[in-house]
């Protein structure tokens, strides 16, 4: 059996896992650090199959743990973005594209009215749009959604949005760069995957091959397989310490050239048009274990949306189905902090439907808790044991 040491290993490798080992590559304390992300690329993984929308942050200084994840995640994103870029070769295409939000239905009216009022709350910019507006700013909508047939609409220029497979190719690519190690493992060492704490030196991970590894520390960055690799390694997890997937399909269409270049909101579907030409919908939510196809119901679902909304979208190419499994928790906070059970493990999973704008805020905390110093915010609310 060799056995390997490192000083950081992460396991999962998605937005989480990935954001956490550039934190950890781009601010090496000590020339020695070295950093391993195991990944198995499982079916349903949640990062790649998401539309990255990165709504704004509160302008405030906010007390509230979640805003200030988001603050902390959405400020760092455009210098992130670039040193990506110039690290890897891989533009993931963050830019700032402004959201429109419809209402037509008395409830999607109400939500809105809510939505509306945190927006004046956090001092998020938040524009009424009447019909002059809408027709004049918007007219590939306004010709399919007249002002008249909504009850409210408001624009939010400060919605910004970026391609997230790139994004994740990207991180990749830059750790690499940066001398990160990457352990892929396939689907069956992944079900045999052990972690084993121990009272004398670093825990050890190993999946019955003829390798181990003992790292320092390690951070578990396994979106919805988290809580299954908790209960397995350590038995029963906290109730509140719960991760469990909630599955999201999406289209994907071909216009060929941009139609438009803001995102479309209604309720919790969305319209999401890339730089190139191709158009997101999404998405639906549905608790269906950790089966990650995409089926016909979820399909009809989306196009009945379009066809309610935005039918000239259907005059394009449908050029892709898929699913993803969002990681969710049971009371919809992130999990982010150091397992009772095995304090050199840290948990950093459960970011549900914010995982992308969450990202790199949970890797900066991450890291600051990988070494020993005072996270930018207070983590208490995230501990797995809450
Ligand atoms: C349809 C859809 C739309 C979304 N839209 C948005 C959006 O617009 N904005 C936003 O912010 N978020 C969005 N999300 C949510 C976001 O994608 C997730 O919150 C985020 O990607 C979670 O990242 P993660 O790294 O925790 O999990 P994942 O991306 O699921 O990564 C976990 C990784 O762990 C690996 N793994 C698991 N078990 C093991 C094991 N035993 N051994 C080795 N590796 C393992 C998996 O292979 C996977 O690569 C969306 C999600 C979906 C599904």
């Amino acid at each position: 059996m060799s056995v390997r040491r490192r000083t950081f290993g992460i396991i999962g490798g998605g937005a989480i896992g990935w954001s956490v080992a550039y934190q950890l590559a781009k601010t090496r304390r000590r020339t020695d650090e070295s950093i391993v992300v195991f990944d198995a690329s499982l079916a349903g993984a949640s990062s790649w199959a998401g539309a990255g929308i990165l709504p704004p942050a509160t302008r405030f200084e906010s007390t509230d743990p979640m805003e200030q994840l988001q603050k902390l995640s959405r400020e760092a994103m455009p210098l992130w973005s670039r040193e990506l870029k110039q690290l890897s070769g891989i533009d993931n295409e963050f830019h700032v594209c402004g959201g429109v939000y419809v209402a037509q239905t008395s409830g999607e009216h109400a939500s809105l009215i809510g939505l509306r009022q945190f927006w004046d709350e956090m001092g998020i910019e938040g524009l009424p749009l009447e019909a002059d507006s809408w027709n004049q700013r918007f007219p590939w909508f306004a010709n399919q959604i007249p002002r008249e047939k909504c009850r409210l609409i408001f624009e939010v220029p400060g919605e910004a949005q970026l391609r997230n497979p790139r994004h994740l190719a990207a991180l990749r690519r830059a750790c690499e760069v940066l001398g990160v190690e990457t352990r892929a493992l396939t689907t069956e060492q992944a079900a045999r995957l052990q972690l084993s704490a121990s009272a004398t030196g670093p825990p050890t991970l190993e999946w019955g091959a003829s390798e181990s590894w003992n790292c320092e520390q390690f951070v578990l960055a396994t979106g919805s397989w988290t809580s299954a690799l908790l209960r397995r390694w350590f038995g029963t997890t906290d109730r509140f310490a719960d991760v469990f997937p909630i599955k999201g399909e999406m289209l994907l269409f071909d216009a060929t050239t941009p139609l438009f270049s803001t995102i479309f909101n209604v309720g919790t579907r969305y319209i999401v048009p890339r730089l190139d030409g191709h158009i997101l919908v999404g998405s639906t939510e549905q608790e269906a274990g950790f089966f990650a196809e995409p089926t016909e119901e979820g399909r009809s679902q989306l196009l009945e949306f379009v066809e309610q909304t935005l039918p000239d979208l259907l005059r394009f190419k449908l050029v892709k189905h898929w699913a993803g499994l969002r990681p969710a928790s049971f009371d919809q906070m992130p999990i982010i902090g150091r397992l009772n059970q095995c304090p050199d493990l840290i948990v950093a999973s459960g970011h549900f439907r914010s995982g992308l704008q969450w990202s790199i805020g949970t890797a900066l905390c991450v890291a600051a808790l990988l070494r020993h110093e005072l996270p930018p915010l207070d983590l208490r609310v995230f501990q797995p044991s809450r």
